[in-house]
């Protein structure tokens, strides 16, 4: 649910809000439509989503007070964690607080003192009673050092799981994509590999997102794209269109419904050469939007693609490790088992 298309940050590679032609400032359409599409589904869960979700906070409150949604999610910036109260951030089941890492690189790409204030609004949720998954939702860039900046997170001890998802695919920012990829990503997604092998060896199961998340894809398979977009999943915009993913607010292929009509949903799907792709169980066509838009053209996708197999195998390397810490009593199965639900992580960076 897209409270609002209005943000009151202007990160470097996002540009801040969405054009108020497309994405409203307001909610406009009958929240007891929302209820209706909700709690028709046992699984019914409402994640809050922007531009910045709390400058609209007054429609999260009324849609929580509303819905008897299964569970309450958001992805905020943190800025703004004061305009809700307790009684609200105690029932978020997951919060995923934006922050890129070490705080030159959050403050470089967010703007100066966002990376305080993100641990800050940390802070706010569990002192107002939060209790849920508490996830850092990295944007990943050309000043990103991937291991450098997850660790960072994971070790400051205040986030449950660290994510993030890769700034391409219709970012124009980058000066060397091909050089970071194979001087700084690639080598980092190896010593990440290296440390949470480690860990697990001593019975501890380091919180990244896209280890656990390909880990469980690679067992169990999963939605296509992982993120639901147009299948499990839709983004709700403030006037009642229903799209396929959050993004795509303008694209004609990504209208799925309107909940100002007794429309019934239509799915939207990953086509072309993901279907014939041997990673397609795990990646799941990674992200519908590239899917679709392919904004760097086919060469960019297949840089994308290329980049991706060579994480999806990394973190699959694991497998052996994870089977022989399960069959040992190292680990609890509990812990590798994540995420139990659509939080809308990407899963696949
Ligand atoms: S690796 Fe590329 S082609 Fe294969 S499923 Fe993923 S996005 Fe599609
Ligand atoms: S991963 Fe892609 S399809 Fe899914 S929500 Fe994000 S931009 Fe949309």
């Amino acid at each position: 649910m897209l409270t609002t298309g209005e943000c009151n940050l202007e990160c470097k590679y996002c540009g801040g809000s969405f054009p108020n032609s497309c994405v409203p400032r307001e909610v406009t359409f009958d929240i007891k439509n929302l209820r209706r599409l909700v709690e028709g589904d046992p699984d019914g869960s409402i994640a809050f989503y922007g531009g910045e979700p709390l400058v609209n906070a007054e429609a999260v409150k009324e849609i929580m007070d509303c819905v008897h949604a299964k569970r309450f999610i958001i992805q905020t910036n943190g800025t703004l964690a004061q305009r809700l109260s307790g009684k609200y951030w105690s029932r978020m089941d997951s919060i995923l607080l934006s922050i890129d890492g070490r705080e030159e690189v959050t403050d470089w790409y967010r703007g100066k003192g966002i990376y305080a204030k993100a641990l800050g609004a940390a802070e706010t949720f569990r002192r107002q009673g939060f209790r849920g998954d508490l996830i850092a939702r990295m944007a990943v860039s050309e000043k990103t050092d991937i291991y450098e900046d997850a660790m960072h997170l994971l070790k400051l001890g205040i986030f449950d799981h660290v994510h993030w998802q890769l700034d391409v695919g219709w970012s124009d920012s980058w000066v060397d994509f091909d050089g970071w990829c194979s001087d700084s990503y690639k080598p980092g997604i190896l010593k990440l590999v290296q440390e949470w092998r480690l860990a697990l060896s001593a019975g501890v199961v380091l919180g990244i997102v896209p280890i656990l998340g390909i880990l469980k894809r690679a067992r169990e398979g999963g939605d296509c794209p992982p993120c639901g977009s147009g299948s499990t999943s839709f983004a709700i915009l403030p006037d009642g269109q229903v799209r396929a993913c959050p993004i795509a607010y303008d694209a004609a292929w990504a209208i799925c419904g309107d909940l100002r009509g007794e429309v019934p949903l239509k799915p939207c799907a990953i086509e072309g050469e993901c279907l014939e792709c041997e990673y397609l169980k795990v990646c799941g066509g990674r992200c519908l939007y590239m899917n679709k838009e392919r904004l760097w053209g086919i060469e960019g996708f297949s840089k994308i693609c290329e980049l991706t197999k060579f994480t999806i195998d990394a973190f699959r390397s694991l497998e052996p490790d994870v089977f022989d810490a399960l069959r040992r009593g190292v680990v609890d199965s509990e812990l590798v088992d994540y995420p139990k639900y659509n939080n809308s992580t990407e899963i696949v960076p």
